[in-house]
This record gives structure tokens, sequence and C-alpha cells, in this order.
């Protein structure tokens, strides 16, 4: 089977495994695992930040992130079809009490006069007031687009003079770096916290990171332990981590350009495949989708009448063309 479904279903390859198994260790709730200290340092290091915080899905990374710049009452101001939103099962209002507003882009991307005309500074008790925006690099829903680094900028200008906080959602920042070539230490400067997946084309089994101030992540380790997130001898988990950092980033442009020659069998033109998802309309859905599958290729469907194929780590060249061979067939 070729499993197009989502770049989180990676298994660990034999490297990472005995990189896991070899992981030093010790209680990380006492602060004592190495391997989990390094992991954080490492990852903060990279983005430029003070500190980071290993948590084990990127959800509660979010969730740590959104609730170090919003205070219960408040809001954050995000695009309408943002994970935070959509795919978290309203836990920044369930959790932490704040609400949000959307903006809408075809693409995902920041639309900066909307943001401008949403955002509502302190008006005493007549108003939720606006203090952040969240933004997703890449962005999932809108089919893996790349925010360009000039629109990140503008934002983070404007937000400094409004006095307003950056949250980016980067579960596939590494995706964005490679294929732009943007340092992720840039992107660490446009926003004042990020929340990173190591799970999805990095290929590791598990892990996230909240990166942002040291102050902001040492009241994040305190929101992360209340969420029942104090894990224990999890370098092991890290090492996985390590090893998908050192293995697994630059390897990333081979799921892109997979990605493209997948979309070109589909009918969707590359050039509007930046990264590793493709987005392709179909008459049914469930049809593609039982089709494929008997001829050994799993795609998802996200619509009645859109499937979404991702490329990543256990798909290989071979198995690309293989795949963009069956669902030519299927769709012709
Ligand atoms: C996958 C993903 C997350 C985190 O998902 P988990 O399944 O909780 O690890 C967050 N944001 C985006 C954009 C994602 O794609």
């Amino acid at each position: 089977m070729i499993d197009l479904r989502s770049d989180t279903l990676t298994k660990p390859t034999a490297g990472m495994r005995r990189a896991m198994a070899a992981a030093e260790v010790g209680d990380d709730v006492y602060g004592e695992d190495p391997t989990v200290t390094a992991l954080e340092e490492r990852v903060a290091a990279l983005f430029g930040k003070e500190a980071a915080v290993f948590t084990p899905t990127g959800s509660m990374a979010n969730v740590l992130a959104v609730g170090s710049l919003v205070a219960p009452g408040q809001e954050v101001l995000c695009e309408a079809r943002a994970h935070i939103v959509r795919a978290e099962l309203g836990a920044h209002g369930a959790l932490t009490g704040i609400t949000t507003r959307t903006w809408s882009h075809p693409d995902g991307q920041i639309d900066l006069p909307a943001i401008q005309g949403m955002f509502a500074p302190d008006m005493g008790m007549y108003f939720v007031r606006t203090v952040a925006v969240s933004v997703e690099n890449t962005h999932n829903f809108a089919g893996g687009s790349v925010l360009p680094l000039e629109d990140l900028q503008a934002l983070r200008s404007w937000t400094d003079e409004a006095g307003i906080a950056v949250h980016l959602d980067g579960a596939r920042i590494w995706n964005a770096h490679v294929a732009t070539g943007t340092a992720l230490a840039t992107y660490g400067d446009v926003a004042d916290v990020l929340a990173v997946c190591l799970s999805k084309g990095l290929g590791a089994p598990i892990g996230s990171l909240m990166v942002g101030s040291a102050d902001a992540v040492t009241e994040a380790r305190v929101r992360r332990k209340r969420l029942g997130g104090g894990m224990r001898q999890v370098g092991v988990l890290a090492a996985a981590g390590h090893y998908a950092l050192d293995h697994h980033v630059e390897r990333m442009a081979e799921d892109h350009e997979n990605a493209r020659l997948i979309a070109e069998a589909c009918g969707v033109d590359p050039a509007s495949v930046p990264t590793n998802i493709v987005v392709v309309d179909v008459p049914s859905a469930p049809a593609v989708v039982a089709a494929a599958a008997e001829q050994g290729v799993k795609v998802g469907a996200v619509g009645p009448q859109r499937v979404r194929l991702l490329t990543h780590l256990d798909v290989t060249r071979e198995d690309a063309e293989q795949a963009a061979k069956v669902l030519a067939s299927i769709l012709a």
C-alpha cells in the first residue's frame, strides 16, 4: 500500500529506532532528561528563541503557545481554516477560555488589511480585546501553501506598532524552510511564539515543541503539567526528534517534487503545489478513495468532491510514480 492520506503516517526508520534505543534518559518532570533538554535547547536555537518545551502533540504546543499570548476573555485573529480553529476541537476556547475571529483567504494567506480592519484595541468593557494574530506556515487545509516572508514581515511590523503578538503554527515550518530557503531563525524573528511538529514530514513517531521567550516557556511548563503533559523518561522520543533534525529536513525537497509529480497526474497545476500537500477536486471523493485503494493507493477525502494526498518520508520516488499512474487512470 502507498499511503498518501497524511504525513503523520510515517514509521520510525531503523536508524531512528536505534537512536531511540540508545537515548540517555531521566525524569523530565524533574528536568533531568538530558536528551529532552538538548532537543529543547537545539530547537530554540534553530528559531533564534530563548527556550522551548517538548510536548506530545502539536495541538498541545499550540494550546501552550496561544495561551502564552492570550488571556481568558481576550481574542486571537486567524485564518478561517487554521488548524487552531478547525482541528483542535475547540481546545483554545474550552481549555484557555479565549475567543477567536477569522479572516478568509482561498490560499490561507495573511490578509493584512482584513486583519487591520478586525483589530480591536483595548476598549474597556465594550469589546473583546485583540491581543494576538495567529498564522499557519505551511497552511495545512489550504494545500500546504507557504506564507511569503514579505507578508510575515509586514504583519510583524504592523503588530509591533499595534502592540499585539504573533503566534506561528509551524507544524510544517520545515517544509516552508526547505521550499523557500528561508532560515528557520528568520521565521522565528516574525513570531513571538511558535509551535513546531517533529511528527509530520520529519518522521518522528511523536513530538512537538512550543518555542518562545524564557518566561513564556517557564509558564508553559506549568500549563503543560496541568494538561497532563508532564512526561517522564521521554528522551527516547526526543532522540527521534534529534535524529529527524539530523537526517530528515533537507530530504523534504524530494517530498515536494513527488507531490508535484502526483499533482500533474491528477490534472492539478504543479506550480500550485509548493510543498507536500496536493488537493484535487473530483466528481466523487468516496469513489476515488475506493478505486485508488483497490489499486494499492490510499488517499483521503476532505470533502464530498475533494481528495487530499500528502507525500512524506515513507513515499519513495517509485511509490510516487506508481501513485501518479493509478490516479491518472482513475481520474481519466
Ligand atoms: C498536525 C498539525 C498540528 C498538530 O497536530 P497534532 O495531531 O496535535 O500533533 C497543528 N497545526 C497544523 C497546521 C497541523 O497540520
